[in-house]
């Protein structure tokens, strides 16, 4: 079917708002997406402004797999990174709580960076937030705007920042912030990733004068290929680096804690966090996995059938099990990458 605009109900009639989409009836969309718009209405029952022009089921996209209601993420729930997370509370928590203080000398800038390896906890940061500043969460790869939503990456980004406006406080993220906003411009930038990127940088724009408490956040492993005006607009740069072997002890402990699993004695956690050097948060956990299914294979091993087995019949996780585990498990980051990322947070990063 043709692309049928939402336009503004009859005034007050919430629940019917999309009755008369461009004069068809509502049999033209489907309930769902009826009742996505509906939740976006204003308190006049009407689409706000920015969302009247874009496809209905764009909308529908971004309030359904982009939007996160309860991203989950607490600041207690992120290992070491403390640095980090006092900047991030001044520089954007605080702002996102009280806009009324956070003006003209003490504006915030509307952009931060998180750089550094796959796996430290950049995301969690980004969710840590909106929970923080009870903020919306809009979670978005950007190397699937131009796979996945091939030619039609313009219109949902408009779609995402449409909806976000409607959904302050909100916190956009934007994985992989490198693959949009590269500086690459090889014969392969195909005009229409041009045209993605423009549309990007012009949203941006839009809300970085304005009042909106609208923060938007980029995170990528490839700071290195982001362009000056990705710089510019990304006013606030933060080094996530691998965890320290504090942080590393206390994910394997936090992640043993939650299952009633820990048993290993201090020492022994302090050989793990010796043989884990270069290990990111995200290897740490799959280490932690690997070495927890130790005693489940021992007992399976011993006979026990897996239907019967008990918890009791398992003895928790030892040493040796995680020196098991490091032999499957091995770092995903090679140490000369971290170079380039001392390098750039000494030339471009805040705070270094
Ligand atoms: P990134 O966005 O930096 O690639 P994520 O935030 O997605 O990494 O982290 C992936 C997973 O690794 C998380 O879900 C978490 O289980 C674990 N992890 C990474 N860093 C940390 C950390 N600092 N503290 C606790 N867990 C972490």
């Amino acid at each position: 079917g043709g692309f049928i605009p939402p336009i503004k109900s009859n005034g007050g009639n919430v629940g019917n708002v999309t009755s008369r989409i461009g004069g068809k009836c509502d049999d033209a969309l489907d309930d769902s997406t009826k009742r996505c718009l509906d939740m976006l209405c204003g308190p006049d029952g009407e689409l706000p402004e920015k969302l009247r022009n874009l496809e209905p089921r764009l909308i529908e996209h971004v309030s359904n797999e982009i939007m996160d209601r309860d991203p989950n993420v607490r600041w207690d729930d992120i290992a070491g990174l403390d640095h980090a997370k006092k900047c991030v509370t001044e520089m954007v928590i605080w702002p996102l709580l009280r806009p009324d203080i956070f003006k003209g000398c003490r504006s915030p800038g509307k952009g931060l960076l998180l750089f550094g390896p796959p796996g430290t906890g950049k995301t969690m940061i980004g969710k840590a937030i909106a929970g923080e500043a009870k903020a919306t969460f809009f979670y978005i790869s950007a190397s699937s705007l131009t796979s996945k939503w091939i030619g039609e990456g313009e219109k949902l980004v408009r779609a995402l920042f449409g909806v976000a406006c409607c959904r302050q406080p909100a916190v956009i993220f934007v994985d992989e912030i490198d693959s949009l906003l590269s500086q690459r411009k090889s014969e392969g930038e195909h005009e229409s990733s041009r045209r993605l990127k423009t549309q990007f940088l012009i949203e941006m724009e839009g809300f970085d004068s304005g009042s909106e408490q609208i923060l938007l956040i980029g995170a990528t492993n490839r700071p290195q290929e982001l362009d000056e005006a990705a710089r510019r607009r990304l006013t606030k740069r933060l080094y996530i680096p691998l965890p320290s072997s504090e942080a590393r002890a206390w994910i394997i402990r936090n992640l043993l804690d939650k299952d009633g699993l820990f048993k290993l004695s201090k020492e022994e956690i302090e050989t793990i966090c010796n043989l884990t050097e270069g290990y990111s948060g995200s290897d740490m956990k799959n280490l932690v996995k690997d070495a927890s299914m130790g005693p489940l294979r021992e007992a399976l091993r011993q006979g026990i059938e897996i239907t019967k087995l008990e918890k009791e019949d398992m003895r928790p996780v030892t040493l040796q099990d995680f020196e098991n585990a490091l032999q499957e498990v091995r770092p995903s980051v090679s140490l000369n990458e971290l170079g380039t990322y001392d390098e750039w947070n000494k030339q471009f990063g805040s705070l270094s």
